[in-house]
């Protein structure tokens, strides 16, 4: 089936889906994104995502391309074309507009819109259990990675150092030795003390949807994340690891550069924050006991 992308007001096939060569998204990196996952049909979280979506446009004195209503009615219709009724991801780009190039903003310029939809298999949870790999790589990002900016050149960087050593993901590394997140998603551990411990969110990491839900999901089953931040020496001692993000999900982390990561599989804090998590994208009800309900298997 041919994919269907939305660009400044039209649904086209994705062969003749095309931004302008002066697109300030492509000769600047002046923009931003969301990537929303889509679960039995449905958005997950889509009004936290449009949420942030806001703060980065705001962050970068951006104007909405269109009502947060009419990109809503966007969304849907862009589902619809793709066949997107399970599982799948949505990619949404803003840019600043299309404008002759000089640096500073170009004045009564429209935004540019870009959507973007693909259908994803089912969810594997074994394999998500298994867990994944990861390296560390000095964060050599500009100093505000909280607006969720397409320029993504360290990012990329750090991925591909990641996948040249056979790893899923690198974690990055501030001049202190601390660990500020991932290329693409936000690191956690659990302590020997049983501490479930992320970096706070400020601007020195990008604050995941996914990791305030599994925040959110904690607290509701009376675990307290503290947040501050970790040392790799703190994290290649810990008892549990695993990072946060829309397209990973909730997923162990097993080794970081030489180190295993106590017995090498998922631990059971993990395992319980995984199950929650899963049940919240699956719209299922968390049981007030605390116990995780069995995900549906669909
Ligand atoms: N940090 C970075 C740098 C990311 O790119 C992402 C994913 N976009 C995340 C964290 C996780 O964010 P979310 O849970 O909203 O997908």
């Amino acid at each position: 089936m041919s994919r269907i992308a939305y660009v400044n007001g039209r649904y086209l096939p994705f062969g003749q889906a095309c931004v302008h060569v002066e697109d300030r998204g492509y000769q600047f990196a002046d923009g931003v994104y969301e990537v929303i996952a889509v679960q039995g049909g449905r958005t997950v979280d889509e009004d936290l995502h449009l949420d942030r979506l806001g703060y980065s446009l705001a962050e970068l004195s951006m104007s909405w391309p269109m009502s947060r209503g009419a990109l809503k009615v966007v969304l849907r219709e862009l589902l619809r074309r793709n066949r997107i009724a399970a599982r799948g991801i949505v990619y949404l780009q803003v840019t600043r507009g299309v404008a002759p190039r000089n640096h500073a903003f170009p004045v009564a310029v429209q935004p540019s819109l870009v959507l973007t939809a693909r259908p994803l298999p089912a969810i594997d949870e074994s394999a998500v259990r298994r867990g994944v790999t990861v390296v560390t790589v000095p964060d050599i990002r500009w100093k505000r990675a909280d607006i969720k900016s397409v320029s993504l050149l360290p990012n990329v960087l750090g991925k591909q150092a990641a996948v040249s050593a056979g790893a899923y993901e690198a974690w990055m590394v501030d001049e202190a030795g601390r660990i500020t997140e991932g290329t693409a998603s936000n690191a956690w551990i659990v302590t020997a003390g049983g501490e479930l411990l992320t970096r706070q969110a400020d601007h020195a990491i990008l604050n995941g949807i996914t990791r305030r839900m599994v925040w959110a999901i904690a607290a509701e089953h009376g675990i307290r994340p503290v947040e501050r931040p970790f040392t790799v020496a703190e994290a290649s001692a810990a008892a549990e690891a695993f990072l946060t993000s829309t397209t990973s999900l909730v997923r162990p982390v097993v080794r970081i550069d030489d180190a295993t990561i106590a017995d090498g599989r998922i631990g059971p804090l993990t395992e319980k924050l995984l199950r929650w998590y899963l049940g919240h994208m699956y719209g299922l009800p968390v049981s007030p006991t605390g116990d995780p309900m069995a995900p549906a298997t669909t």
